[in-house]
């Protein structure tokens, strides 16, 4: 299973088997909402909430 790095507390996030390039998942951790930026490698970035 992939694992990415949380962009708000480094937690590796376990990425679910069917997460795809562009959705937002909760970090297990800190509770921030993450999007994944890029699939190769697994990258995350925080979704900004005005
Ligand atoms: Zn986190």
């Amino acid at each position: 299973m992939a694992i990415s790095e949380c962009p708000g507390c480094t937690f590796h996030i376990p990425l679910p088997p069917n997460l795809e390039e562009g959705d937002v998942m909760e970090c297990p951790d800190c509770g921030a909402m993450v999007k994944l930026k890029s699939m190769n490698p697994p990258i995350f970035e925080l979704v900004k909430e005005d």
